[in-house]
Formats: C-alpha cells, structure tokens, sequence
C-alpha cells in the first residue's frame, strides 16, 4: 500500500464523500486520491433502510437547483432521485403579521425550487457511487491525528482500530466538521459567533398533504421551516421540520410528550396542513455561525463545515459547500493537466478567489434574514412584512429571492 497520496481527504461526512466522487471523477486515474473517516461508513443498501452514520444522520436536506446539476455530473442524481421530494412552491410567512408570499416553480418555467432529501438516504446514494467509482481508496475506521506541513507535502498521522501510521499528501483536503480537530491544530483561527438557539428537527405527520409546498414561518422566538418530505410508507404525508428556538425552549420540546409538543407547533405554525398528528425522533443542535480565518495554505484547503458552517434557516451550507467542491474540481483538473503540483498554492488561491463572492454572499444571507425576521422593533417589523408583501409585488425582488433559494445567485451565474 503507498505511504504518499497526491490528495488525501480528511473526513468523509457528506462534503468528505461529495469531494472523493468529484476529484475521482474529473482529474487523471493517475492522481491517487484517500479518504479517511473515523466512523465506519455502512455498506450501501439498496431498497431497505440505510444504517445510521453521524454525519448522516435524523436530519433532511434541501438540495438547491445548483446542486442538482452538480450531482447530475457525479452521476449521482439518478441514484438519488427516487428519494427526493421536489420543492414546487415556498410559502414564506410571518407569525402575527399580515405579510406572506408564495414563490412557485411554475412563475419561473423551472421543474422546482428545490429537492428534500432525507440525509440517510442521501448517505446511501453516495456511498454507493463511492463503490461504483472505485476510483478512491477509502480507509476507514481511521482518524487523521496530526498533520503537519513540510516544503512540498502535508506529513500525515493516521490511528485506526488499534494501529497508526503515517503518510503524505500533495494535497490534504480538510473536511472534518465544524469543531475541526485538523484545523486548530494547523492553527488555523476560527470565528465564531454563537447565535444562542438551538435548531429542533424532527419528522412530521399531517392531515393534509404538503402538495410539495415548503413552509417558511417567521415568528418572534425564531424561523420554523416544514419542508415537504415523500410518504414513507405511500400513505402518511410527513415534512421535515427545522425549528430554530432559545437553547432552554427548544430541549423541553425535544423532551416533552408528543401531545404537548404537537399543540405548541400547531400554535405556532398554525392549520396549513390541516391537524398535525404525529413527531417522529426529535434532536436539537446547537446553532453557531462557524468560519475558518483562512482556507487555503500550500498543500491544504479547508471545506464543508470546517471552512463555514451557517444558520440552517436558508438551507444553504451543504448547497454551498457543494459548490465549493464543483468549483475546487474544475480548479485542480486545470491545474494538474497544465502540470502543476495538487498542492501548488497559486492554484489553491485561484479556487478561493473563484469561490470567494459566492460564500461572502451566501453566509451574509443566511446571516441576516433569522436576525431581521426576529426584530422586536415595531418599525423594522412593518419593515419586514412590506418586504414580504413586496416580494409579491416586486417581481424582481422576488425574482432574487428565488434564485438564492435555488443556490444560482451567489456565483453570479
Ligand atoms: C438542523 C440543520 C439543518 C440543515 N439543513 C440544511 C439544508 O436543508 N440544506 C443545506 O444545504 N444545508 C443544511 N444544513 C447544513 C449541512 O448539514 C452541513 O453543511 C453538512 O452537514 C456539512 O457536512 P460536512 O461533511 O462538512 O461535516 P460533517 O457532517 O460534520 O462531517 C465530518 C466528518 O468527518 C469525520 N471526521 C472528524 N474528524 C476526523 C478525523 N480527524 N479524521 C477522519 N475523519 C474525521 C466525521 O466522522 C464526519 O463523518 C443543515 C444543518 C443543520 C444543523
């Protein structure tokens, strides 16, 4: 087995694995590429329910259009299409106030605004290209434990079931999360600004079908999102609700019996699906905005949560950091066919500056709108609801509106 790797991987979560699918893809069979995860990544299941892996988890994600065709590249999409829920409408309110609009797919001649998928089954579909590809040697259970920088490589420690190596890399991609070990080890600076909620999901049963509708609520404690998700046995409607609460608030309704949780989410979301009458596991994650000082170093770039983790409220952190792996391919497919080092650091800097609009924009938007919409300010309040009514009346407005949902706005595209 080869102690040195043109690009090692650190971290195969759903960026991690994202990541492995595109390099194998785009650059010569003759870059060798590792990816290394510490949890044991389950073998691929076709049709059954897939084994639980942490980094995919309870949770749903909504693709953006943008990731759609990123995937459609991958070959991924097709994998994956059955288990997806199209977006075909986004109802975006506010609890107590009299503005809301509705942006549909159908307005802009596009097939939707987006794609549910539940993180599971999104695991499965990659892990499966992953196989298929064969194009990455993956080690895993393993941990990459040090890592340290020399002229022209990263030396790299590995520990894994009992044993530890070492290894190098032209090129360590560090996607391990957002509490990246890697990265403070590198000293890599973070900053962090807590946003002091918790985000509760959890699956949801209607009375009434979503009709592929996304619920966006906007109400004084926090944004609450109902994202249309398939019937899981052909006859419960479900969403996939993502619930930004105070820390205190939202751990008693992780904690609380079904029926009292149930009677405070349909107070707050109100009848749009008619009765809410079931909730499936419910977890709370603590909600930060989380961004490394720097991404890219020779031999090193940081990406996924490691490089920027976001509010969750505009379902734009994998989308983003999917476009981040897109571009980052193309980047090093140009620069290895024109000779260049993996880890050339001219190159590495193109990538960022490529990517740079793209991220500024989408973190300033993910950002601001759960601080705008929780305003206690009656002035920015009537702000917000003629915002909202503005939407509607303002085709262009909305018009970018739409487009930031569908992840083609930051790049300028
Ligand atoms: C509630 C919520 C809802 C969300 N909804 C959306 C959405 O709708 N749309 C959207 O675009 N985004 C959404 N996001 C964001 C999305 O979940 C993240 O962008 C995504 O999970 C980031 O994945 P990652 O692979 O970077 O990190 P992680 O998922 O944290 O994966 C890191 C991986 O690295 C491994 N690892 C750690 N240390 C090491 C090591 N030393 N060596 C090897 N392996 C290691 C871990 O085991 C793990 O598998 C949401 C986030 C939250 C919190």
């Amino acid at each position: 087995m080869s102690d040195h790797f043109d690009i090692v991987i650190a971290g195969g979560g759903m960026v991690g694995i994202s990541l492995a699918l595109q390099l194998g893809a785009v650059l010569p069979a003759q870059t060798t590429i590792l990816l290394v995860e510490s949890v044991p990544i389950p073998a691929a299941v076709e049709g059954g329910v897939p084994d639980y892996h942490p980094a995919f988890d309870a949770r749903s994600t909504a693709l953006s259009y943008s990731s759609r065709q990123i995937y459609d590249d991958m070959n991924v999409w097709e994998g994956l299409r059955q288990w997806l829920c199209a977006i075909e409408s986004i109802h975006v309110s506010s609890r107590g106030r009299f503005g809301s609009t509705l942006l549909q797919a159908s307005d802009y001649r596009w097939p939707a605004l987006g794609y549910v998928v539940e993180n599971g089954w999104l695991g499965n579909a990659l892990i499966q290209q992953l196989y298929r590809q064969g194009r990455v040697e993956v080690r895993c259970p393993a941990k990459v434990v040090g890592a340290r920088p020399e002229r022209k490589c990263v030396t790299l420690e590995l520990e894994g079931e009992g044993s530890k190596s070492r290894l190098s890399a032209s090129l360590l991609l560090v996607a391990d999360g957002a509490n990246s070990r890697l990265r403070d080890q590198l000293g890599m600076a973070v900053n962090e600004k807590p946003y002091r909620q918790h985000a509760l999901v959890a699956n949801i049963a209607s009375a009434e079908p979503h009709g592929g509708c996304a619920y966006e609520r906007f109400t004084d404690t926090g944004p609450l999102a109902l994202l249309p998700l398939l019937k899981a046995d052909g006859t419960e409607n479900r969403s996939a609700l993502v619930w930004t609460l105070p820390a205190e608030q939202a751990r008693h309704l992780r904690d609380c019996d079904e029926a009292e949780f149930l009677q405070v989410l349909q107070e707050r979301f109100g009848y749009r699906l008619g009765r809410l009458v079931k909730v499936g596991e419910r977890h709370a994650y603590p909600l930060s905005l989380v961004q490394s000082s720097e991404q890219v170093r020779q031999g090193i770039v940081v990406m996924g949560n490691a490089a920027h983790a976001l509010h969750p409220v505009a379902g734009q952190g994998f989308n983003l950091a999917l476009r981040d792996v897109a571009e980052l391919g193309r980047v090093l497919s140009q620069g290895i066919a024109a000779g260049l080092a993996p880890g050339d650091l001219k190159m590495l800097q193109r990538y960022q500056q490529r990517q740079q609009t793209d991220q500024d924009r989408t973190i300033q938007f993910s950002d601001r709108i759960p601080a705008l919409f929780m305003h206690a300010d009656p002035v920015l309040g009537l702000g917000r609801d003629l915002a909202l009514a503005g939407l509607d009346i303002m085709p262009n407005l909305k018009r970018e509106f739409v487009r930031y949902a569908a992840g083609v706005a930051g790049n300028g595209s």
